[in-house]
């Protein structure tokens, strides 16, 4: 693996001290994303309480040059087979936490209910709950198999819907200075899959504004989105939308039109039921995936002109041109 710098391997013997038995050295990253490959992590921080979160900050502040990543589910980052030489951030414990109050605040005809949950609870556990309490207007998280936090900072949406249009506000950690501060949806500043979060900023809780409404019929939107997805994406190894769509167009499209369903890199195959996921399979290498995504950018870029913009959060890679903004 990449050889941790100095620094990192200064913060890794703090954090050994302050956090015992939280951090692990050469952490394997394939049992933390949704490809199921890449190297290991210099030091894996698991978080399940603020005043650890606290800790740690206290550890990295003085340490600006020390590469960070926070991890929620995985299902949007390819950690590279080099490894990433920097402290990973994994939340659990109190941050799972799902909580959606009765009653509300009437707005207009409909009645507005609030839902918190923290940064590490499953999305698709969010908008079952959120469905049952009889809280309409999450169903689209179920479809996505994320976290909180992981929605946050990507703006995740599908089905008509999209994070800014139901979050009301995001607690973020700022690892930098060890401040928390509540940020609203003007300072979040949504784009499409993004926002104004850095890599020091760790959500740890977010508010939700959902609407009063029949559980039965909140369901049946779930098993509806459910049935959707089974139908046209693969299920298996992979980080969902490789690229983002462009505009006017989806990504899933243009290689479609472009013949490349079914081309294959290694073990990684340009999906047969969206072409704009890419399934690896047994073996699979985190180079597999970028040699893929060069390929079938390039192919896309020379057939239509159009140049494909990655979703997917690359970690670790020499080649900074090829992670994705943000
Ligand atoms: P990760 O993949 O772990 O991380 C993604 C980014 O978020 C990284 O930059 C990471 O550092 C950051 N991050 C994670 N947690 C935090 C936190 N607590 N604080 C600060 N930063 C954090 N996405 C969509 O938008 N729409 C879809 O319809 C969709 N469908 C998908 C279908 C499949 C089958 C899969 C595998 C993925 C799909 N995705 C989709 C992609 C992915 O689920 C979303 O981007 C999701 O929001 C990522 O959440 P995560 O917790 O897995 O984040």
């Amino acid at each position: 693996m990449t050889t941790p710098s100095i620094a990192v391997r200064e913060v890794m013997k703090s954090l050994d001290d302050l956090l015992p038995g939280r951090v692990e050295r050469d952490a394997p990253s394939g049992a933390l994303t949704t490809y199921r490959c890449g190297g290991p992590i210099a030091a894996l921080a698991r978080i399940d309480r603020s005043d650890d979160l606290a800790r740690l900050a206290g550890v990295l502040g003085p340490h600006p040059d020390v590469p960070i990543l926070v991890i929620g589910r995985g299902s949007n980052l390819l950690i590279s087979d080099a490894g990433f030489a920097g402290v990973a951030i994994a939340l659990g414990g109190e941050f799972e936490r799902i909580d959606v109050r009765p009653g509300g605040n009437s707005v207009g005809n409909s009645v507005r209910v609030r839902v918190d949950a923290g940064s590490a609870a499953p999305l698709p556990v969010l908008a079952r709950q959120a469905a049952q309490a009889g809280v309409g207007g999450l169903e689209f998280f179920v479809g996505i198999p994320g976290s909180v936090g992981g929605a946050v900072r990507m703006n995740a949406g599908g089905h008509g819907a999209e994070t800014k249009d139901v979050i009301v506000s995001a607690r973020v950690f700022d690892l930098a200075t060890a401040q928390a501060r509540e940020l609203g949806v003007g300072e979040l500043a949504f784009g499409y899959r993004s926002s104004a979060l850095g890599a020091r900023d760790v959500v740890v809780a977010a508010g939700f504004a959902g609407r009063d409404d029949d559980p039965a019929a909140c369901e049946a939107r779930i098993d509806d989105i459910v049935r959707w997805r089974r139908e046209h994406q693969p299920g298996g190894q992979n980080a969902g939308s490789v690229f983002t769509n462009p505009p006017g167009d989806t990504a899933g499209r243009l290689i479609d039109a472009c013949g490349l369903k079914g081309v294959r890199v290694g073990g990684v195959v340009v999906s047969e039921k969206h072409a704009n996921f890419f399934a690896a399979g047994p073996g699979a290498h985190a180079d597999d995936v970028v040699a893929l995504m060069d390929l079938v950018r390039d192919r896309v870029e020379a057939a239509t002109g159009v140049r494909l913009v990655p979703e997917l959060q690359l970690v670790g890679f020499a080649d900074p041109s090829e992670e994705a903004p943000g």
